[in-house]
């Protein structure tokens, strides 16, 4: 059985101006111990994913439609306080915005001290400061965290952006969840650092089962880190399927049009192919595919019916392109 399935979602907030359909119909399954990287442009519905599966969108919200199944237990239905138990050790999330994840009148080293107490807890051994400590140093080192034990002493305020991220990374690679959720996690992060952190998320996925769900903008670093990949688009997932298969052979014109606009030297004297039109409104999404205004595919058929969720090979694609 999966560690996480998905089935059907779609998510909907309210505002003063209406309702944003920001997820229509998404499924996958994610397997223990392997990764899925979501992409896609800003807007596309990836916090709003990782955050249903945490079980902590906002009290806007206007449901939550389908099931998350998270080990067995079914996400949706479960009450508040049995939802919090899971958090932490059963799935960690890293925010897109870290900064409000840790609690601004403890020293970053007792937030540390206070994850692994968990973590030695739910192993069935005795906290041992020292042997924590070390722990923790370590962890530090290995997310590149310069004078580590000056930064354990200090308040979350006195910290910059990209420490407090490699904190929250460093806290979730102590606790070692089941579901190690991240969201944008390297996007402030220089590129060297970025790499080193998606090396040391693969090692903790070798080495303790870990799966993770980790959302970027950027295909290249979905490549990077995802064993499968899935495409998101205005909330509509497009195409899903192993990196390999995405990557090397993508169907979906919207996956294609990803992969045509990574910047290379390319031929055409380093002018770069971009994908024309912008990110529709989801208070009034496209009707039909969302991504036929922009599609160089479009036919008439598109505009007009949501096209389904075909396996092709061995991917999944939204598109009447194919096998409808
Ligand atoms: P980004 O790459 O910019 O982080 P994203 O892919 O994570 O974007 P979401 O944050 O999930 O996208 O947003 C999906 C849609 O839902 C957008 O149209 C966004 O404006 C809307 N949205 C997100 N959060 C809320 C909220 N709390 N209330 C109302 N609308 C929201
Ligand atoms: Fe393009 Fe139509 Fe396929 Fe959507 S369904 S991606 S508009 S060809
Ligand atoms: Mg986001």
């Amino acid at each position: 059985m999966a560690l996480l399935e998905v089935r059907n979602l779609s998510v909907a907030y309210k505002t003063p101006l209406g309702i944003v359909h920001a997820l229509e119909d998404v499924t996958f399954s994610i397997d223990r111990g392997e990764s899925l990287a979501v992409v896609g442009e800003s807007g596309s519905g990836k916090s709003t994913l990782a955050l249903a599966v945490a079980r902590l969108l906002p009290p806007n919200a206007a449901y939550a439609n389908g099931s998350i199944i998270f080990d067995g237990l079914d996400l949706l239905n479960m009450s508040n306080d049995s939802v919090r138990k899971i958090r932490g050790t059963g799935i960690f999330m890293v925010f897109q915005e870290p900064a409000t994840s840790l609690n601004p009148v403890f020293k970053i080293k007792d937030q540390l001290l206070e994850a692994l107490k968990v973590r030695y807890e739910r192993e069935g051994n005795s906290f041992d400061e020292n042997r924590a400590i070390d722990e923790i140093m370590k962890v530090l080192r290995d997310v590149r965290m310069t004078d580590p034990e000056l930064i354990i002493d200090r308040y979350p305020h006195q910290l910059s952006g990209g420490q407090i991220q490699r904190i929250m990374i460093a806290m979730g690679l102590l606790m070692r969840p089941k579901l190690y959720i991240a969201d944008e996690p390297t996007s402030a992060l220089d590129v060297t650092v970025q790499a080193q952190i998606l090396k040391l998320l693969k090692d903790l996925k070798r080495d303790y089962g870990i799966s993770i769900l980790f959302i970027t903008h950027d295909i290249v670093v979905a490549s990077i880190i995802g064993d499968s990949i899935m495409v998101l688009y205005a909330g509509q997932l497009m195409e899903l399927g192993t990196m390999k298969d995405i990557i090397y052979e993508p169907r979906h014109p919207y996956t294609q049009a990803l992969l045509n606009s990574i910047p290379r030297v390319s031929k055409a004297e380093g002018k770069l192919p971009m994908i024309g039109g912008s990110v529709p409104n989801l208070m009034n999404p496209p009707t039909g595919c969302r991504f036929h205004p922009r599609c160089p595919n479009a036919k008439d058929v598109c505009s007009k019916v949501i096209p389904n969720l075909v396996r092709v090979g061995n991917v999944y694609v939204r598109c009447h392109l194919y096998g409808q």
